[in-house]
């Protein structure tokens, strides 16, 4: 179901494509803007507006990208003129065939490719630690994967649980962390740049405050500047609050839905993480 991204009115279609170089985009009948204006924008402009977390290009790729343009009637007949004709029924159920599998590889496809970039953040952050346990870069790259299942898995679990956004897909949910995980990884990707030892001093810090018994010097030791984890703020404050901003984008929930929701995903991550970690 196509939306306006402005006011999230359903609408039938966003945009009408006439030719492979025309395509118009709708003028939306409850706001009476353009219903989406990221249509027929380069990824790299998407990109941009998803590190910053703009709702409106999160609704465009989550409910036009697939099926939010419509074809004229002449592009449809040039376009069947070139693939050889079928009848309805088939034409129709191989269009839905394709949307479905298109969605599933684009996910798969964009699952792989951020898994890969979170393991290899997550494995320059750590070269200059050597007490760290995980060496080799796949040590990082399973972990990576153990923990984007998981917490996809919690997260998918928690939403049917509390019943919120019913008509949204399992895909859906899995593409809104997906691609508001984009702005966790460009801030990992700059401690990098900035400071790629800063991983390996904040472990040893971390392990320093946790055998400190007392709460005051454990507070002081947490806030001071040059001891402060930051890939693992970034990671995991800055990850489940984007992750939650891209969940209410998506379930149009209030707030403790969502909050609820990536809990839940945490609960399930920490466990998971938990075990990995007693065979590595
Ligand atoms: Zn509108």
């Amino acid at each position: 179901m196509a939306i306006c991204i402005h006011c999230q009115s359903p609408v039938s279609y966003v945009a009408t494509k006439y030719s492979l170089a025309d395509t118009r985009i709708e003028l939306c009948p409850n706001c009476r803007k353009l219903s989406d204006p990221y249509i027929g924008k380069r990824n790299i402009s998407l990109l941009k507006d998803l590190v910053v977390l703009k709702p409106g290009v999160l609704r465009h790729l989550l409910f036009n990208r697939a099926d939010g343009v419509a074809l004229s009637e002449r592009f449809r007949l040039v376009s069947n003129g070139r693939n050889g004709r079928s009848n309805n029924h088939s034409r129709a159920a191989s269009a839905s065939f394709r949307s479905n599998t298109s969605g599933t590889i684009h996910l798969a496809r964009l699952a792989s490719i951020l898994i890969v970039a979170d393991a290899f953040v997550q494995w320059v952050h750590c070269l200059h630690d050597s007490h760290h346990s995980l060496t080799s870069f796949f040590d990082f790259l399973f972990t990576a994967l153990v923990d984007a299942v998981a917490y996809h898995f919690g997260v998918i679990i928690a939403v049917r649980a509390l019943k919120a956004g019913s008509h949204i897909s399992t895909t859906q949910i899995s593409l809104a962390i997906l691609y508001s995980s984009f702005a966790k990884l460009f801030l990992l990707l700059l401690l990098v740049i900035a400071d790629p030892s800063s991983g390996g001093h904040a472990r040893h810090a971390r392990q320093a405050r946790q055998a400190h018994t007392n709460l005051l010097q454990h507070l002081y030791t947490a806030l001071d500047d040059n001891q402060i984890d930051r890939p693992w703020i970034v990671n995991t404050i800055v990850g489940g609050m984007s992750a939650g901003f891209g969940l209410r984008v998506l379930l149009n929930t209030p707030p403790i839905t969502s909050t609820l929701v990536i809990l839940a995903g945490w609960a399930t991550r920490s466990l998971a993480l938990h075990v990995v970690q007693l065979y590595l």
